[in-house]
Formats: C-alpha cells, sequence, structure tokens
C-alpha cells in the first residue's frame, strides 16, 4: 500500500478527558428513559385511542331494552355511493316497522358516513373498530347480529 493512503487518526482523536462528558451524557439520557414510561404500545394486545370522529365499522345502535332504533326506512342504502347496505324491511300488525335483514358489505364499504348523517333515527353509527383482517370476503358481509356488535370482529385466518 502507497504511505500516502494511510490516514494518521491520532491527531483525529480528541484530547484525554474529552470522552468523559459526553459519555456522561449519554449514559444520563439512557437511565432517564430506561425508567420513564414506554412510548411503544405491544399492538395488537395494546391499541391506541381512535379519534371520536373515525369512521371504522358500522354499529346498528339499539335502546335501552336491545331493540334496534332503526325503522327500515332505507334512506342509508339510498344515500350509499357503493350501495353497500341492503335492507328488506317488514312491518307488524301494529305498523312498526323494523329490518327484517341488514346487511352491510364492509369491503365495498368506502366509509364516507354519509348513513350516519342521513338516519333520523340515529340507529346507524361508525365506530372506532378499525382493524379488520381476514382472509375470506365471507366474513366482512356484516348482518344484524354482527353489527350490533363489531367489536367482536374476530380474525379467523381461514
Ligand atoms: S359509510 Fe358510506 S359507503 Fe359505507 S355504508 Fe355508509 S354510506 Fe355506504
Ligand atoms: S339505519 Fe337509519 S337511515 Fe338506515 S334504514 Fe335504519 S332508520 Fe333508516
Amino acid at each position: 500500500m502507497d504511505k500516502s493512503e494511510i490516514i494518521n487518526v491520532s491527531g483525529m482523536r480528541p484530547e484525554k478527558g474529552k470522552y468523559v462528558l459526553p459519555f456522561l451524557k449519554g449514559l444520563a439520557y439512557t437511565l432517564k428513559n430506561f425508567f420513564s414510561k414506554p412510548v411503544t404500545l405491544q399492538y395488537p394486545t395494546q391499541k391506541t385511542k381512535r379519534s371520536e370522529r373515525w369512521r371504522g365499522l358500522h354499529r346498528l345502535n339499539v335502546d335501552e331494552s336491545g331493540k334496534l332504533l332503526c325503522v327500515a326506512c332505507g334512506l342509508c342504502a339510498a344515500i350509499c355511493p357503493p350501495k353497500a347496505i341492503t335492507i328488506i324491511p317488514y312491518e307488524d300488525e301494529g305498523g312498526t316497522r323494523y329490518p327484517e335483514k341488514f346487511v352491510i358489505d364492509e369491503l365495498r364499504c368506502i366509509f364516507c358516513g354519509f348513513c350516519q348523517e342521513v338516519c333520523p333515527k340515529g340507529a346507524i353509527s361508525l365506530t372506532g373498530v378499525y382493524d379488520y383482517v381476514d382472509y375470506n370476503r365471507r366474513d366482512f358481509i356484516f348482518d344484524i347480529e354482527k353489527l350490533k356488535k363489531p367489536e367482536t370482529f374476530e380474525f379467523k385466518g381461514k
């Protein structure tokens, strides 16, 4: 090797004792963070809180007795841009209307929130549930039972 290619680093080293302060600073920083609350969340067992305005899976709301608030007026299905909502209404002898069938295809949905906004009864809400994954489309077709409890969506993996 040509001697001109050798770099002498001895002159670049800081003077003796100049290591100590940066070393102590680094140590203090490490110790401070070692005892502070960790910012890392252990997802999926720990999750961040969603904003109130978050638009995740839908919920069909019920009254105190557990009865659906929905009167099957069909406004949400009519306004839904991708036609993700299917409703079959039913009217009992007393003239009370309710959905015999209420299905949302969550994979067609674009989570625009129009259904929630247009509903005259506050019967449908978009929740903070955002982590819904699976390998098949079938599990994303939500019927009334699933729409009552969107938080219970479970990854089945098949
Ligand atoms: S959020 Fe929008 S796209 Fe989804 S079901 Fe409601 S209206 Fe349809
Ligand atoms: S959820 Fe609301 S807008 Fe949709 S059918 Fe029921 S009452 Fe009508």
